[in-house]
């Protein structure tokens, strides 16, 4: 329900229109990715996460304030229980235009009918390499073929544009660039590459050593394919290249070499109701805390949602030692 004393869209202070945000709806997995976790991981207490029910009120606030696009994610959006019960509510909020899921794939086989009945448009799949043991040393426990089975669960569910997405790390998977996007452009979907980013300490590995700029990444593929700039673009630190002669579309997901910070259009809502503002810096503001303090109401709520664009940063500053680093790892953060 619209209401005359709120605006219908987010602006914030340095003119930025925000119309999407991440919601994670757990910070638990059943991975545990070497760029993303520890191998000994401690997951959040019960009480401490959003419930679904506050989860979709903090949702219905964003779109009530003008947000059209929904990113679920986590930790791994498929472990949490009754995540259906959520995301079908998700589907019918009015206002939404995309609901969109990030997952690593190993329950899509089951989920990706009921996914697609519920309004789920687009997701995206984490795959970081296509052979199965060094799929398993870089998830630490992740099977491969779980993955490409949900996959093509997806390609046979007809999603819009289904996009891989590969992180590329120097001495684990860097050699892969060219069959990850031959897998992908045999099927029709996109991939997109992602740099490394420094969210938390990696445990076993120092990530100056392992992270690769995306315009290396880029020269791998333009040995064997020809890249040309794609209309598409998303706010954000992606951008895409169509392939010449293809469907599939590239996407270079730069945080580290690129900023692209002037024309970000999102924030992130934390699993603990955490409202970050940039991804890379520790700006928040405590939903949970409004949610569950009886004497706060729903339109409450949204003034915090708008008295947050007052302190979203102006950009982040990754490797660089005069900033403060963010000390959450993705998971926390909501990739
Ligand atoms: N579990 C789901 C998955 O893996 O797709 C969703 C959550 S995961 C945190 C979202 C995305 O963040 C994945 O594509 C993952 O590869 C990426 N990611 C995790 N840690 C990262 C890091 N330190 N740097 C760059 N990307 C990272
Ligand atoms: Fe789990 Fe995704 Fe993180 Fe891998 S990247 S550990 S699949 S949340």
């Amino acid at each position: 329900m619209s209401d005359a004393s709120f605006p219908d869209k987010l602006v914030d202070k340095f003119g930025r229109h925000i119309d999407y945000i991440r919601l994670s709806v757990t910070d638990r997995c059943d991975f545990r990715c070497v760029y993303c976790m520890t191998e000994d991981m401690t997951f959040l207490p019960r009480k401490q996460i959003l419930s679904l029910e506050e989860l979709y009120q903090v949702a219905r606030a964003f779109t009530e304030l003008g947000v059209k696009k929904i990113r679920l994610t986590g930790g791994e959006p498929m472990v949490r229980t009754d995540v259906m019960s959520l995301i079908e509510k998700l589907g019918a909020l009015p206002g939404l235009k995309e609901l969109l899921l990030t997952t690593n794939g190993a329950q899509l086989d089951k989920y990706a009918a009921p996914l697609k009945a519920a309004g789920v448009n687009r997701i995206n799949i984490s795959i970081d390499s296509l052979d199965a043991e060094r799929f398993k040393r870089i998830s630490r426990v992740g099977k491969l073929e779980k993955v490409l089975a949900g996959i093509n669960a997806a390609i046979s569910q007809g999603f819009e544009r289904i996009r891989l997405n590969s992180v590329v790390m120097r001495g684990y998977n860097q050699d892969e660039v060219l069959a990850l996007s031959d897998y992908a452009i045999a099927r029709g979907i996109d991939i997109a590459f992602i740099e490394e980013m420094p969210l938390g300490e990696a445990s076993d590995h120092a990530r100056e050593e392992t992270t690769c700029s995306n315009d290396w990444v880029r020269e791998q593929i333009e040995q064997k394919y020809q890249l040309v700039n794609s209309a598409s673009r998303t706010a954000g630190p992606s951008r895409y290249m169509q392939l010449v002669d293809h469907q599939s579309r590239i996407g270079f997901i730069s945080p580290v070499t690129h900023n692209f910070c002037e024309d970000c259009n999102r924030v992130r809502v934390t699993v603990e109701g955490r409202l970050l503002l940039c991804l890379g810096n520790e700006h928040s503001v405590d939903l949970r805390a409004i949610l569950r303090d009886e004497s706060k109401t729903h339109d409450d709520l949204k003034r915090a949602l708008i008295a947050s664009m007052d302190i979203k940063p102006e950009r982040h500053f990754f490797y660089d030692k005069d900033h403060a680093q963010p000390v959450r790892l993705m998971n926390m953060t909501g990739g």
